[in-house]
């Protein structure tokens, strides 16, 4: 399988790597959103979150609370967006898992939003009826 996230979180090709233990290696993105964007990418492929083993899922949002305490202690950023794109419609470009670390900061115009809309009780009971 030819997957770019692999090849990079194996070190066969070279990332400006933040962190690296035995199941991650977090790196800065190409494109930041904001200065020190970074992934979180497991060491093992899987191509979602759906498809991630439930320990390693356990593991990244440990390895993504200390990532970004690390980085609210040294880029003195404001606030943090983790985010993480399932599938073409959320926004994911690349198939490999991987969670954004994206750092805010007082007037950085950094977008990662939605137009709210309204729960009816009708889709509410739907929703409770098949989710739970
Ligand atoms: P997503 O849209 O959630 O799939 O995010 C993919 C992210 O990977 C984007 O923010 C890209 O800028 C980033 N990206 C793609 N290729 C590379 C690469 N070779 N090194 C670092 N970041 C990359
Ligand atoms: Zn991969």
């Amino acid at each position: 399988m030819d997957c770019i996230f692999c090849k990079i979180a194996n070190g066969e090709i070279s990332s400006a790597t933040l962190y690296e233990d035995e199941d991650f290696r977090v790196i800065l993105d190409l494109n930041p959103a904001s200065k020190g964007h970074a992934l979180i990418l497991p060491k093992n492929h899987a191509d979602n979150l759906y498809a991630l083993p439930e320990e390693a899922a356990s593991k990244v949002l440990v390895l993504a609370k200390n990532m970004a305490l690390k980085m609210k202690k040294t880029l003195n950023c404001d606030g943090l967006n983790l985010v993480q794109n399932n599938g073409e419609i959320a926004g994911q470009t690349v198939f490999h898992f991987h969670m954004h670390l994206i750092p805010r900061y007082e007037g950085d115009n950094v977008k990662v939003g939605w137009k709210p809309g309204k729960l009816t009780d009708e889709v509410k009971e739907e929703l409770l009826s098949i989710l739970t």
